[in-house]
């Protein structure tokens, strides 16, 4: 065992965080017989602060919406009914929301309020419409406070747990780091509770089929996660390009703890966000062609997004949200990106400025057909 935690691998520093995901359970935040643990929100937004300030990015993943609507709805201990969750959740989010808002505002940030379904991360139109709205919020300065949207979810098209969640979200604004804030100090080689020989990992950098069978089963009462489902973040998040931590957030500032060299475990990715973007985009498999001129090559090189204008000829059956190659004036490939137009869109305004796509289609659009975020050349 001992040769498994010797990882060598270089553990992430969150004060060089650009871009920071944490991910806050349940049972942090709420305590069965007193609802909300206030001191607890206060200190960690500071902790938020602390990173705003020094110029970091950062999306809270909360959980809490059931925890705390069962307890004003006072519904029975024990697993809840599918109806009863929902309305815990309708009823906990709305406090859940207000108290971040509540912490945070005194040190001059603005939260809003996001709620996601599995299918908004699934369906890549919707993908890319909640990465563009996080995208214009963080631009903003907004620290958005994010769960799933349990009230309208059924458990068929669940994510049923904020790990994986905020993982799907690390990935979808493109973090370089999540955090996830938890009951364990990290992961170890056997649930510890059980197995007093069990060594927790400081840094994995490969999730290997030893890893995966080390994961045990949930331990907490509250949460929703155990280390499976941690394990199965880590993967997302690392696939991604961005590390993922697994820490105790039970104490007054976790964040400042983790500086500071808390006990944690570090997932580490072996490219960087962006890298790992164009390698996802690169892999998908064209649904279209675009063509376009000399201008349009240009800006493109120049690192500008693509726009209608520039575009020649098109062909091809897509929806908004697919994979196209972008072609040459002489047809040779240039790249591929995902569009924001469907191919009849496309067509239409395809030679036009981006003015004019409302007067031809009737509705405004995205000025980009492809932009250049979601471009590879
Ligand atoms: N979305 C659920 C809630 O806010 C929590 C899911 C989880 O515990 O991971 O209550």
């Amino acid at each position: 065992m001992a040769t498994l935690i010797a990882a060598p691998g270089i553990a992430p520093d969150i004060t060089a965080a650009k871009r920071l995901v944490i991910k806050i359970g349940s049972a942090l935040l709420v305590d069965r017989a007193r609802g909300l643990r206030h001191d607890w929100l206060e200190a960690l937004a500071q902790d938020v602060a602390e990173a705003k300030a020094r110029g970091t990015d950062v999306v809270i993943v909360s959980s809490g919406s059931i925890a705390l609507g069962r307890t004003v709805l006072r519904l029975p201990a024990g697993e809840l009914v599918l109806e009863h969750s929902q309305a815990a959740a309708a009823v906990g989010q709305i406090r859940l929301a207000r108290a971040y808002e509540e912490v945070l505002a005194p040190h001059g940030i603005t939260t809003g309020q996001v709620l996601v379904t599995l299918e908004d991360t699934e369906d890549r139109r919707r993908y890319l419409n909640s990465r563009a709205t996080l995208e214009t919020l963080l631009g903003l300065g907004v620290v958005p406070i994010v769960n799933e949207n349990d009230t309208v979810a059924t458990d068929e098209i669940r994510f049923g747990d904020n790990d994986r969640l905020a993982a799907q979200i690390a990935v979808t604004v493109g973090a370089d780091q999540l955090i996830l804030l938890s009951d364990v100090d990290g992961f170890y080689s056997a649930n510890p509770k059980q197995d007093p020989a069990a060594v927790r990992f400081d840094v994995v950098e490969r999730i290997t089929p030893a890893i995966e069978a080390m994961a045990g089963d949930p331990i907490s009462g509250l949460s929703k996660g155990g280390m499976k489902t941690k394990l199965l973040a880590a993967k997302t998040a690392i696939a991604g390009g961005c590390a993922m931590a697994i820490m105790e957030g039970s104490p007054l500032r976790p964040l400042q703890a983790l500086a500071q060299g808390a006990a944690r475990t570090w997932f580490v990715p072996q490219a960087d966000p962006q890298q790992a973007r164009k390698r996802w985009i690169n892999a998908m498999k064209p649904r279209g062609e675009l063509r376009v001129d000399a201008g349009a090559v240009a800006a493109l090189l120049a690192g500008k997004s693509l726009l209608p204008a520039g575009v020649r000829l098109v062909s091809g059956a897509f929806g908004r949200g697919d994979p196209v190659a972008i072609l040459g004036p002489a047809g040779e490939a240039l790249g591929k990106g995902l569009v924001r137009y469907t191919a009849a869109e496309a067509q239409a305004i395809a030679g036009h400025k981006s003015g004019e796509i409302e007067a031809i289609l009737g509705y405004g659009g995205r000025a980009a057909l492809i932009h250049r975020d979601d471009m590879v050349l």
